[in-house]
């Protein structure tokens, strides 16, 4: 029979310590890379023509960051001012992921075609950077957020990102056509009052917003998650409050995005619906920053939630202006901790777990035939979590893209 030592690799890392995703695997082990993929882990010796001793170093799987938006909202008002920041701004964001050991992210809301191009130049590699997956626009009832929110300045943009509807046949059309695009997911928002009901106020004071918003309407969510799933597209949703979680879970939603910020989940129904779908809670925990005060709220859902065993998947919600793109996804990480989510959970949640959320079997588990995205660390970011932060190396797709290793 043949074993893998038959094989020679391109890249075989040595003596690891490795966390594979889930848990620590026994003793040092080394790991063969060949056509961007792992072909083996195991403890004795793989031929291979280039060779890297870990000397015990810490390996693991690639950051995944579930929730951001790479494009400029603020800047990028037409064409020219998009292609401008896409040139001149968009590589400088795509290098800090990597520098943070971020290997893959998903756009929940950009420009349209925009973000679908970029996609298309990152995997074609003419673009460094991590995986891009995206959800291109965004639906939301007529006048809601983001439309009326953040693109209120900018009818350019609002027109790529936002898909404002209150048809369930208009909503089916439009996820024809980003099926038709093979978006990576279907994103809504799910956020404001009920036509009937109390009103609801978005508010952004640092950015002087305060404007009323409706949610959409109960069967146009329930006609966009019907036609994704027809699609065999997972739709996530942005919700802020339990009411709209529970109408978005009960519609089917295979992902909150935020989840439950505003208040405390009263009991566990939230829960039961988010393990009944199988959904994802994406935390980002990092918007905390724009409101401190919230941070006891957010990390205790986000406790009770983890805590029952629903999927977590880590994403920051970075964007432009606010967000230290890389650096936010690790700050997510360790804000975890404050949430008092264990170190190894968390890397599971930044792993595996984000991989399974956003649908990609092949990502986040350092096993044979997974697409090797690899980062070596000094320290033991299982027990300590900014150890994250003592990044060595990271591997994307079998070649080595960032090499700190000279400093140690
Ligand atoms: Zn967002």
């Amino acid at each position: 029979m043949k074993s893998s030592n038959d094989n020679v690799c391109e890249l075989v890392v040595n003596n690891a310590r490795i966390f594979d995703g889930s848990a620590m695997l026994p003793g040092l082990q080394n790991v063969g890379i060949a056509g961007g993929r792992i072909k083996s882990v195991i403890s004795s010796p793989i031929a291979g023509s280039r060779q890297i001793d870990a000397a015990g170093r810490f390996l693991m799987p690639g950051l995944i960051d579930c929730h951001i938006h790479l494009l400029n909202f603020w800047t990028a008002k037409d064409e020219a001012t998009m292609a401008a920041d896409i040139e001149t701004e968009l590589p400088k964001r795509l290098n800090a992921f990597l520098a943070a050991g971020v290997t893959t992210v998903k756009s929940v809301c950009d420009s349209e075609d925009d973000i679908l191009r970029v996609r298309a130049r990152l995997a074609s590699h003419e673009l460094a950077g991590p995986r891009l997956l995206a959800t291109g626009a965004a639906f939301c009832a007529p006048g809601s957020h983001p439309a009326t929110t953040l693109l209120v300045q900018n009818p350019w943009l609002r027109s790529r990102a936002a898909i404002e509807t209150d048809s369930p046949e208009r909503a089916r059309d439009a996820v024809r056509r980003l099926a038709g695009k093979e978006v990576d997911a279907i994103k809504v928002v799910h956020q404001g009052g009920c036509k009937h009901g109390s009103p609801y106020f978005f508010k952004a004071e640092s950015w002087g917003i305060n404007v009323q918003i409706l949610k959409l309407e109960k069967a146009v969510l329930g006609a966009i998650i019907d036609e994704a799933h027809r699609h065999g597209l997972k739709a996530t949703v942005h919700t802020v409050d339990a009411d709209a979680a529970i109408e978005a879970l009960e519609a089917g939603a295979d992902g909150l995005e935020h989840g439950v910020m505003e208040h405390r989940l009263k009991d566990d129904y939230v829960v039961e619906l988010l393990l009944r779908n199988h959904a994802s809670y994406v935390p980002t925990l990092c918007l905390i920053k724009l409101e401190e005060k919230m941070a006891e709220v957010r990390y205790a859902n986000l406790k009770q939630v983890a805590d029952a065993g629903v999927r977590v998947a880590l994403g920051t919600d970075s964007f432009c202006g606010l967000s230290k793109f890389g650096e936010d996804t690790i700050e997510e990480a360790e804000r975890s901790a404050q949430a008092g989510i264990g170190a190894a959970q968390i890397l599971r949640m930044a792993t595996k777990d984000a991989a399974e959320h956003l649908g990609l079997e092949d990502l986040g588990v350092v096993a044979p035939g997974k697409l090797a995205d690899l980062l070596l660390l000094e320290g033991d970011p299982a027990n300590s979590i900014g150890d994250l932060r003592k990044l060595s190396m990271v591997i994307e797709n079998g070649a080595v893209v960032v090499n700190n290793s000279h400093r140690a």
